[in-house]
């Protein structure tokens, strides 16, 4: 009988946790053709991308980052073959990112991933502006393995964007010194080159997460 209390207890301790109230203001699915996806790539990336409004980062924005990002994909064989990119209102409390309010805001609004949030700030220290939570690192906080969340302060948007996403679909929090290299841990319009070997693990282990089809 244990187990039946112990399952109810978790029942009211769930009722008690106040969810950020989320309301969706617009969702728009985006196909690979439009994104500049390679035709008949071997392995596909779906993605969704969800924008919180009104921190500071627009839908024009998004899109010229994603486009930006499925071509630097684009030399490992992964093509960008769909986007689900919804925009949301969040409580002001729910803008910026933190570990705590991630964790709110994917139970609130469970969506698909891989999936990238364009967010208005971050409260973690260092403050980084993008942040990539993979499985690796997401063992106290399964509710956001998976995910990458960008601040409107982010440069080179896409270059930022196309280097988290490499992160979570390697697995890996690894930047390398290789010369004009994506994953050099300073992101620049330079640097957009993966290897054959970063190529091969972003593939193996994001197909193996069930991260690419
Ligand atoms: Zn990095």
């Amino acid at each position: 009988m244990k187990t039946g209390l112990f399952a109810i207890l978790a029942f009211a301790c769930g009722l008690a946790v106040a969810q950020p109230q989320v309301t969706v203001l617009e969702r728009q699915s985006f196909a690979g053709s439009e994104l500049g996806a390679p035709e008949g790539a071997a392995h596909r990336l779906e993605l969704t991308v969800v924008m919180l409004q009104g921190g500071g980062w627009t839908r024009e924005r998004a899109v010229l980052a994603l486009l930006e990002a499925s071509a630097i994909l684009a030399q490992c064989g992964v093509a960008m073959d769909r986007v689900e990119f919804l925009a949301l209102e969040v409580p002001p409390s729910h803008m910026d990112f933190s570990t705590p309010a991630a964790n709110d805001l994917a139970s609130a609004q469970p969506v698909a991933r891989p999936a990238v949030y364009l967010v208005r700030d971050t409260r973690s220290r260092p403050a980084f502006d993008a942040e990539a939570i993979g499985r690796g690192n997401s063992r106290t906080r399964p509710e956001i393995a998976d995910t990458v969340w960008i601040t409107a302060a982010v440069r080179h948007s896409g270059i930022a964007l196309a280097h988290e996403l490499a992160h979570v679909l390697m697995d890996s929090g690894e930047h390398t010194q290789e010369e004009s290299n994506l994953m050099r841990d300073e992101t620049s319009p330079r640097n957009t080159s993966l290897s054959a070997a970063q190529c091969a693990r972003l593939r193996d282990t994001g197909k193996a997460n069930g991260l690419l089809k």
